[in-house]
Parts: C-alpha cells; sequence; structure tokens
C-alpha cells in the first residue's frame, strides 16, 4: 500500500526540504519507488533533484488545477533515483487559482491519486506557512513528518501546525496522522538541544523519531549539485543520518 507523507512545519528554514531530498534518494536506494511532491513555489525541492525550475514544460499547478494529467508532468531524476512532481513560482498563483474552486483543500488528492499506487512512498514537501498548498498537501497525505529544530520557539509553532492538522482531520482527512517528529540541525553539545529534546519526548512519546540529522555541511552542499546528500558525499554523517531515518520510517510505517 502506498503511503503519503507529507513534510510540513510552518517555520521556514528548519529542514523540510533537505529532509525531503534525501529521504527521497534513501528510500529509492533501498529499493522503494518513490514519488517526490514540490509543493512550494521555491521549487528547492526540484532544484535539489537537479532539476532547473526555471525550464519545466509542467509543474504540479498544472497538475493542481486539473490543466495536465500527474504522469504528464512527472519527471524521472535518475541519479537521485526517484520521480519528481516538480514546482516553481507559478505556484504562487495556487491559493487565487484554488480559492473559488469547489473542493479546493482536495485539489492535490485528486491530481495524484492516479498515480500515486505506482509507488511505494509519496513524499510531499510543504511550503512554509499554513496556506491552501499546505492545506492540499496534508488533504492528500496519509500522515505527516515534521523536521523540527531544537530551538527556543521550535514548540511553539508546533502547537499552531498541531491545530490545523486537527481541522483538517475534523473536515476534509479523518484518517490524517502524526507519522513522526525528526530533530534537524541536530546538535548535541549544546544544552538546549537536549532540553528540547526532553520536552518532545516527554510530550510526544515514540513519535518523536530516534533518528536526528546533524548539521553537517555536505547536506548544505549538496543542493547546489543538484544532489541527494547520499550521492554528492555518500560517507558523510548527514547522509548516514538520513539513512538511518529512511530505515526508521521503513520498520515505523511499513513502507
Ligand atoms: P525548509 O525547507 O524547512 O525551509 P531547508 O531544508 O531548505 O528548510 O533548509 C534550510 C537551510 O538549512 C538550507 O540552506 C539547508 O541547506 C540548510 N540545512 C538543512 N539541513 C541541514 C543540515 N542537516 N546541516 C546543515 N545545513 C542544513
Ligand atoms: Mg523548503
Amino acid at each position: 500500500m502506498t503511503k503519503i507523507i507529507a513534510l510540513t512545519n510552518q517555520k521556514g528554514g528548519v529542514g523540510k526540504t533537505t529532509t525531503a531530498v534525501n529521504l527521497a534518494a534513501c528510500l529509492a536506494a533501498l529499493e522503494r519507488r518513490v514519488l517526490l511532491v514540490d509543493l512550494d513555489p521555491q521549487g528547492h525541492a526540484t532544484m535539489g533533484s537537479g532539476i532547473d525550475k526555471h525550464e519545466l514544460d509542467g509543474s504540479v499547478l498544472d497538475v493542481l488545477l486539473g490543466e495536465k494529467p500527474a504522469e504528464a508532468v512527472i519527471l524521472d531524476c535518475p541519479e537521485a533515483g526517484y520521480a519528481l512532481l516538480p514546482g516553481n513560482g507559478d505556484l504562487t498563483a495556487a491559493e487565487v487559482d484554488l480559492l473559488d474552486r469547489d473542493g479546493r483543500e482536495r485539489c492535490l488528492h485528486e491530481a495524484i491519486k492516479g498515480v500515486a499506487g505506482d509507488y511505494d512512498v509519496v513524499l510531499i514537501d510543504c511550503p512554509p506557512s499554513l496556506n491552501m498548498l499546505t492545506v492540499n498537501g496534508l488533504t492528500a497525505a496519509d500522515g505527516i513528518l515534521i523536521p523540527l529544530q531544537c530551538e527556543f520557539y521550535a514548540l511553539e509553532g508546533l502547537s499552531a501546525l498541531l491545530d490545523t492538522v486537527e481541522q483538517i482531520q475534523a473536515s476534509v482527512n479523518p484518517s490524517l496522522q502524526l507519522f513522526g517528529i525528526v530533530r534537524t540541525m541536530f546538535d548535541n553539545r549544546n544544552s538546549l538541544t537536549r532540553d528540547v529534546t526532553k520536552q518532545l519526548r516527554d510530550y510526544f512519546g515514540d513519535t518523536l523519531l530516534k533518528a536526528a540529522i546533524p548539521r553537517n555541511v555536505r547536506v548544505a552542499e549538496a543542493p547546489s549539485h543538484g544532489l541527494p546528500v547520499t550521492k554528492y558525499a555518500r560517507f558523510s554523517r548527514g547522509s548516514q543520518a538520513h539513512r538511518v531515518l529512511a530505515k526508521e520510517l521503513i520498520r515505523r510505517l511499513s513502507l
């Protein structure tokens, strides 16, 4: 059964896209068929997958608006090993374009339901806000994965996100689950990191994943080469940590 996972956190710069790209690559390397959906107008997941966001023939926006079938827009990323439903700045129009549609929350769900079955895992990289695109991501998903940086305001932002998740559960997607929280840019030498980890563990228990992604310069460099870190710097700490994360999710979610 396909699992659709939305990577979401309305805070920018917490590692959503980095986790999405590298997790996609690690799951693909572990022989899962993976589709990565770039739902962020910044198009960083697209660029990080080695696809030029300025040169797209079609994007996830065309698919959301029902103007193209998903299979016409999905690209193969042979180096990274997964398929990509690319996105770019055109998506900024989506908020307005979707607004006066019936079932506007369900456009992504409708758009990908025909192709989702071709994959074991669909990862959706959400934009850094709780807008209509994110709502579409959460409506299409079976569950969410929250990348989170262990800093003082991290928990505050989390409650707004969890409120949104509850609203989605109460309306368009009752079966939406919280699949996990993954700590990113992790540095265990930092006492704040340890404090936040303890708070997360106390509050979320097992939902806080064991795998944490360390701050690692290779992880930050990889996107400028259009590669996941597992291809750019296979033996780096960042690469290894993403592999551990992929394996933990495979076990936990039976991917
Ligand atoms: P988001 O998608 O949540 O906005 P990104 O994944 O784009 O966040 O990450 C924000 C910035 O932090 C990027 O410049 C990225 O390269 C960097 N970054 C993310 N994870 C790591 C990491 N583990 N180590 C070092 N830099 C990282
Ligand atoms: Mg991003």
